[in-house]
């Protein structure tokens, strides 16, 4: 299958210039690439692999052991040397969002090896990545446990799984690279900063630009062999930058001055520990060899900053994704630091590299325009101003009478994949994944006569094989949906609902429960808190909220849905309560009825906030469509609410 072509696409300077400076450079640490739907930004990833250098690998060896050096602890190995090597293209692999960790890490055949003394290893798409580049879109909704476990290889190249003592290990160095939409729910903030570079991808807003977009897509569509014909060109003059870029790179060196660069813009922007710079440096040296230099300049600095801090300042990691849409680095504050490092270094002989072609080279171009007033719609502008939290009360809510507290649910198990604590064993119904060895011995012992055991060891069978059987913990996700609309009741509104966030992230804290907010107001719905455990993050951003202005119901059910939506795919586990704060009335947008009716399944409050003489029980009766139970906003803020939710609860 014909791909698109990676030199056809048209803009996004910054995302291209970043995928091939890891081209160049694994050892920056990958791409994470954000931005709202329909940019492109898979088509660029997908793009890539195409323009790397074919590798050259032992014949028969399923992880692509490298015939020069072959991984001593290959599971398909050893190797002998001097074996006949084929060579084949770069390969990118995908993981899907649903991915199993099996898929991922490979699965070890426990049966195997207990019975029959194997290893038995089926490789996992870590395997196929390696010495390529893996893929994850929406990475944002990959299941923690998933992303820790990429993240890890993708520090050590190395994939290892182990399952009750016998491991495997094999290499696996990659290029990662992740995209994801904000709006659908922001990367925890640890993992953020475990990608190398972060870019933001948005689409052109220029009418010229995104014609020619259009134009392209239409003729690729036509007749994919032949558009990629017409690139093939720009496609081996990429790849053969790449490989030359490659050849230069240990040569290039880092000036003094421009290693001190590093360091001042790294320390003025507040970013922690040492990551950042190093991966700056490493940035840097990469685009000098991209650029054919042997020196770094102070505008490599320049442009590697611009790739590697945004993601990594120290600010609210949790403002509104909605703002942070296209708005790089403060450059002001770059300029600033760089000057403050004594030797504004060389501006640069300008003789510039004319070995390379560089007309389409994208090498450090501002695409990003200043975005002004842009899509002025949910900001803060014009609401009442921010109000403080109310201070946090205990409740109890969530709190699950059900089994399965078990043990502080605190470090996940490397590759088990299960959590929870053992409650009995079981024959395996189909792959054997967690031995419970006492059981299996048990079950083993009264044979061994009978199967002629004359040595030490125990003679096993297939069936004398037993499984933990494990319970798995808890997991809740509270959503609230708020109507921060109108003025003086809606400060109150929010005041409550603000203490009740932060009172159940504190109780919720060793359970790893999640709390998120979602708002509406004015013409629509914002996620003000996107799904989150941690208490610093949730003040921090419910410091500020806006209130004010029309009442989107509609609008605020349905990004609650989506959220909730999101939440399921990326933890399936997690039991979900949606918390919805209204009066009832909508004065904007379409009749909530119909998202109304699509949440029944959800188990759901709807905290009534009507007040005043003449009431309209409005809020009842999306009680009623919701299949959810209604309670007065005096009882939000009290033990009450917990009582309510474990009914709903054992209802559902
Ligand atoms: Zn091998």
């Amino acid at each position: 299958m014909t791909g698109y072509p990676f030199s056809a696409v048209v803009g996004h300077d910054d995302l291209k210039l970043a995928l091939l400076l890891n081209a160049v450079s694994p050892a920056i640490g990958g791409v994470l690439v954000r931005g709202e739907k329909g940019t492109a930004k898979s088509t660029v990833v997908r793009s890539l692999a195409a323009l790397l250098p074919e590798v050259a690998v032992v014949a028969g060896c399923r992880f692509s052991c490298d015939p020069a050096a072959p991984d001593p602890s290959c599971p398909d190995g050893p190797h002998e040397s001097g074996l006949s090597p084929r060579t084949r293209p770069a390969r990118l692999a995908e993981l899907p969002v649903g991915a199993s960790e099996d898929r991922v890490a490979g699965s070890l055949d426990l049966e195997r090896a207990l019975t029959e003394g194997v290893k038995a290893f089926e490789p996992g798409l870590l395997a196929a990545a390696h010495r390529g580049v893996l893929y994850v879109d929406e990475v944002n909704l990959l299941h923690d446990h998933l992303v820790d476990l990429l993240l890890d290889a993708a520090a050590m190249g190395v994939a290892h799984v182990e399952r009750e003592g016998v491991s495997v290990r094999h290499a696996a160095r990659f290029l990662l690279v992740g995209t994801m939409n904000p709006e659908e729910g922001e990367l925890r903030p640890q993992l953020l900063d475990r990608f190398g570079l972060a870019v933001e991808v948005r689409a052109s807003r220029d009418p010229a630009e995104r014609a020619e977009v259009v134009r392209r897509r239409l003729a690729f569509d036509a007749g994919p062999a032949g558009f990629a014909a017409a690139y093939a060109d720009g496609e081996r003059d990429l790849a053969l930058r790449i490989v030359a870029a490659r050849d230069r790179l240990p040569g290039v060196a880092l000036p003094d001055a421009a290693l001190r660069g590093i360091t001042a813009v790294c320390a003025a922007f507040d970013v922690e520990g040492m990551r950042a710079d190093l991966v700056m440096a490493r940035t840097a040296v990469a685009l000098a060899a991209w650029e054919g230099r042997d020196e770094v300049t102070s505008d490599d600095v320049r442009a590697a900053a611009r790739l590697a801090l945004p993601h990594r300042r120290r600010r609210d990691p949790f403002d509104d994704p909605h703002d942070d849409r296209g708005h790089g680095l403060d450059e002001e504050r770059l300029e600033q630091a760089l000057r403050e490092t004594g030797d504004t270094p060389d501006d640069a002989p300008d003789d510039g590299p004319d070995d390379g072609p560089d007309d389409e080279g994208p090498g450090g171009g501002s695409a990003s325009g200043g975005d002004a007033g842009e899509g002025g719609g949910s900001g803060g502008a014009a609401g009442s101003p921010p109000v403080q939290p109310g201070a946090p009360y205990r409740t109890r809510l969530l709190a699950p009478e059900a089994a399965g507290r078990g043990g502080p649910a605190g470090r996940r198990g490397r590759t088990t994949g299960e959590s929870g604590r053992t409650v009995g064993a079981r024959v395996p119904a189909g792959r054997l994944r967690l031995l419970d060895l006492p059981a299996t011995l048990a079950a083993a012992a009264p044979h061994q006569r009978g199967r002629g055991r004359t040595g030490s060891g125990l003679v096993l069978r297939r069936d004398d094989l037993r499984e933990a059987v494990r319970e798995g913990r808890e997991s809740n996700l509270v959503l609230f949906c708020v109507d921060a609309s109108g003025s003086m009741a809606a400060r109150a509104r929010m005041r409550a609902v603000k203490g009740a966030v932060l009172s159940l992230l504190l109780d919720a804290y060793q359970r790893r429960d999640k709390v998120g907010l979602v708002t509406f107001r004015g013409e629509d719905a914002t996620v003000a808190l996107p799904p989150t455990s941690s208490v610093e993050l949730a003040s921090g951003r419910l410091a500020r909220l806006a209130t004010g202005g029309r009442t989107p119901l509609a609008a605020g059910l349905h990004r609650a849905e989506r959220v909730l939506a999101a939440e399921r795919l990326r933890d399936p586990r997690r039991r979900a309560l949606l918390v919805v704060v209204t009066d009832g009335r909508h004065t904007f947008g379409p009749d909530p009825a119909d998202v109304a009716r699509r949440l029944a399944g959800v188990a759901s409050v709807v905290v009534d906030c009507e007040h005043g003489p003449v009431r309209l029980g409005l809020a009842g009766r999306l009680a009623a469509a919701l299949g959810g139970t209604a309670i007065r906003l005096e009882e939000l803020a009290a033990d009450h609410l917990a009582a309510v939710v474990r009914d709903v609860r054992r209802v559902a």
